[in-house]
């Protein structure tokens, strides 16, 4: 195999020269060791999900080398991630930090500015520091997995469970600070984390809640110690580096079981969604609920559109029928995954309330799991639902070929009507550009999600402007509506931090109020979540 490397042009970060930029990299060089500090100068290969790339986004929306750092440096402590920041700050350089970098769909482990050095920081501080087995709790440094942290519990012997999101690879800091979310009692991965390392953009660094006080035995189990809750601010922002992080594990709760049910019509959506709140509000459905369009059922058995139409156009539902029926699903159109916890005469309560509350929709069919083989996606749910970490979930990217994906992800009440409405925003706006809809609802608890996956071709060029251009129409309807996502891509950032603009953006102006006094040479992730620093503001940085 020809071994020889293929350079590409040299990136530089905004308003820096190559002299200048040399210089800055030298020295840091001398700092953590030369190996620990490249240059992102070698053609960008995109890899796969298991051995992402961290020189760009893998799931471009943009062109490939549009959102790319100019170099990647690899610190190995929180002394040495202070000393990047001070480096930083003394050459006027935008750093962006990431954990792992498996962030798809919003950026992986792109940076939002071009040529920003990226801090990879999971490479090297990848250690498990403590699984307490006693309180429930562990701590973690960005490097830790999902997988690692669950192999850990295992391999330790201990009996408690993590939670882990629809795919597994990705960190448990990175997940967690962008707020993500799981399918166990514990899913709010955010509001079940306790306490924090952080170091701040000019290079200090603080520990918050009871990790402020020195000899505490509590960092992890009393999340907010005294005084302001600060850890929020170091959620989907950009003023501060994640160097560790506590979190809440789950008691095995002494047994459980997954159900499936399916509905046959479109229109049941709206009933399904009524019967689910109250169900879910008081905790007789216990996980984040996974209300799914079949279409996602066909998705993810991995073959391409291809296989079932060949048209240009979104795919005809009654093709999506036809294909469902010759699956165990039979010919419906929502299906409900779920998990019922505890020892069976506990899960007996729950499921008995269930199956009498969804048998209410005409037509309603539970699964029995027993008749499903083990290749089926239902134990793949089975699976994230008891947290043990999984990547089936990614074979609907195999929908096209390059395949790549992008969500639309607004937050709504749990009401058929809000499901009826964002449903109808998003097929509007699918079929005006040819795009297939693959929508399915998370229920967190008082809230819910439509999640709409858009997969593209990421080599062509025109699809991936229309996945953009649908994407931007989408959030500017839901916002009409009084609908904002909970959470996106990097190009999306400015636009949906736009549509939160109540009382004439006052909550952007604390925003950047915060921005400048923690961060005053504007270095940390410049523009991450629409929050851009005072030099970079009015310079036509927003897209
Ligand atoms: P994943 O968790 O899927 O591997 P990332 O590590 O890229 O993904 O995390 C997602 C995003 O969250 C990053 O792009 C970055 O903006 C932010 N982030 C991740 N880790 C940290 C951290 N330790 N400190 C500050 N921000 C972080």
């Amino acid at each position: 195999e020809d071994q020889t490397p293929r350079w590409r042009a040299a990136v530089y970060p905004p308003g820096v020269g190559e002299s200048v930029f040399i210089e800055a990299i030298n020295e840091l060089r001398e700092q953590l060791g030369t190996d620990q500090v490249v240059l992102n100068d070698q053609l960008l290969h995109d890899g796969w999900y298991m051995e992402h790339p961290n020189t760009h986004d893998m799931m471009y929306i943009l062109d490939q080398d549009e959102l790319v750092p100019s170099s990647i440096v690899y610190p190995g402590s929180t002394e040495e991630v202070q000393q990047v920041v001070r480096w930083a700050n003394k050459y006027l350089l935008p750093i962006f930090p990431i954990s792992m970098g498996r962030n798809f769909g919003y950026g992986g482990a792109a940076p939002r500015v071009r040529g920003s050095v990226l801090i990879d920081l999971g490479k090297r501080m990848n250690k498990i520091l403590d699984i307490n087995p006693d309180d429930y709790t562990c701590l973690v440094e960005p490097g830790v997995s999902f997988f690692a942290l669950h192999d850990e519990v295992k391999r330790r012997g201990y009996d408690l469970w993590i939670d882990t999101p629809d795919v597994g690879g990705g960190s448990v800091i990175g997940n967690t600070v962008d707020r993500g979310v799981g399918y166990t009692p514990y899913g709010d991965h955010w509001a079940v984390h306790s306490g924090l390392e952080v170091v701040l953009p000019t290079g200090e660094v603080i520990r918050t809640g009871m990790g402020a006080l020195p000899g505490n035995n509590t960092w992890q189990t009393f999340p907010y110690g005294f005084g302001p809750y600060s850890d929020g601010i170091f959620s989907q922002s950009n003023y501060g580096i994640v160097t560790k992080m506590g979190m809440a594990l789950m008691p095995n709760p002494g047994g459980y079981e997954s159900f499936v049910y399916t509905f046959p019509k479109e229109e049941d959506l709206t009933q399904l969604i009524e019967i689910i709140r109250p169900l879910r509000i008081s905790n007789i459905l216990e996980n984040a609920a996974q209300l799914r369009h079949v279409i996602q059922s066909i998705a993810v058995l991995g073959h391409p559109r291809n296989t079932y139409y060949k048209g240009e156009s979104a795919i005809p539902i009654d093709i999506i029928h036809e294909a469902v029926s010759k699956t165990a699903l039979g010919d419906h159109t929502w299906v409900y995954y779920g998990m019922s916890y505890g020892p069976p005469h506990i899960r007996k309560y729950k499921l008995d309330i269930i199956d009498t509350e969804f048998n209410k929709v005409p037509g309603a069919r539970r699964i029995d799991p027993t008749t499903l083989g083990p290749d089926e996606y239902f134990w793949s749910r089975d699976r994230i639902a008891s947290g043990v970490p999984d990547v089936q979930e990614l074979r609907w990217v195999q929908w096209v070929p390059n395949g790549a994906h992008i969500a639309f992800s607004p937050v709504s009440p749990i009401r058929g009507a809000d499901a009826t409405r964002l449903i109808e925003i998003a097929r509007r706006r699918h079929d005006e550009f040819g795009i297939d809809l693959l929508p399915a609802f998370i229920v967190g608890l008082r809230e819910m999600h439509l999640i709409v996956e858009i997969v593209f071709d990421r080599t062509d060029r025109a699809r991936r402007k229309a996945a953009l251009d649908c994407l931007r129409a989408m959030i500017d309807d839901a916002a009409e509506c009084g609908y904002g996502e909970y959470r996106t891509h990097l190009v999306l950032m400015d636009q949906i931090a736009g549509t939160y603009n109540w009382n004439d953006g006052a909550l952007m102006k604390f925003n950047e109020t915060l921005k400048d006094a923690l961060d005053p040479n504007g270095i940390l992730a410049p523009g991450r979540c629409g929050i851009w620093p005072r030099k970079y503001r009015g310079r036509g940085w927003e897209m």
